[in-house]
């Protein structure tokens, strides 16, 4: 499999040209590209979230204890005196930092169904509604961010993938389709949970008509015709048209 720092490498530079692509056909503005990149670079490292000591597994909980702290806070705020509630603040950190990690760690299997593109669908999906539901984003913005999580996830997945292909040799290893996988084949039960917790995802998710109708707006044929492609660039037509005929060259 590929460490740590390719996927780091490899997840943020496809959500740089993801991010162009989108900018460049006006589904997205220029400014929001180095939060969607970032996002795709988080994606990248999640599926390894389940290799129990990587980085990104603490890192996330850590981020998770901090979002669980933020919702705390804002539900009791008003009904707790100072100290009280650092107490209550306190044990939700220790709880989903410490408590939750463990039974995580104890529940899933390195390459098991978080490894899959079930789990970059989940992923996705709670972006999407952390974004909207938590942080208040609007519902374009928050399936943009689902969309790159589960973008940089994909790429994690088909990096791996590449990984065990034995190139010098051409042979292919024996950890071959266990990188790329739709869901955990081999615990069903796994995968039916996370198939229900997706599919509730998707119905606590705003709608995505807003990303539809500006997805259907995009000035994709800049991308889909290859002549409309090479005629944005200001260099063939311009030469054609600039180039005028220089009359002391005529010939008498
Ligand atoms: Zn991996």
């Amino acid at each position: 499999m590929a460490n740590f720092n390719t996927h780091l490498f490899i997840a943020s530079a496809a959500g740089i040209g993801a991010g162009l692509v989108a900018a460049n056909v006006h589904l997205i503005a220029y400014s929001d590209m180095p939060w969607l990149i970032f996002l795709a670079t988080l994606g990248g490292l999640l599926p390894d979230i389940d290799a129990s000591n990587s980085r990104p597994v603490k890192l996330l909980f850590n981020v998770l204890a901090f979002m669980g702290i933020a919702a705390m806070l804002h539900k009791f705020k008003d009904s707790y005196a100072p100290y009280p509630l650092l107490l209550v603040l306190a044990g939700t950190y220790l709880f989903i930092r410490y408590g939750m990690f463990a039974l995580f760690n104890a529940l899933t299997v390195h390459r098991g169904v978080f490894h899959s593109v079930l789990a970059a669908l989940f992923f996705a999906l709670l972006m999407t509604c952390i974004s909207y539901r938590f942080l208040h984003w609007d519902a374009l913005h928050a399936w943009l961010n689902g969309i790159f999580i589960g973008l940089g996830f994909i790429v994690h997945l088909l990096l791996d993938e590449l990984y065990s292909v034995d190139l010098s040799n051409s042979r292919i290893k024996s950890s071959f389709g266990t990188a790329l996988k739709l869901f955990n084949y081999s615990n069903m039960t796994a995968s039916a949970l996370m198939t229900l917790c997706t599919m509730t995802l998707y119905w606590v998710a705003p709608s995505p008509a807003p990303l539809v109708k500006v997805w259907q707006g995009a000035q994709w044929n800049n991308y889909l015709t290859p002549l409309s492609f090479l005629k944005s660039y200001p260099w063939p037509s311009e030469l054609i048209t600039t180039a005028k005929p220089d009359k002391s060259l005529k010939c008498k």
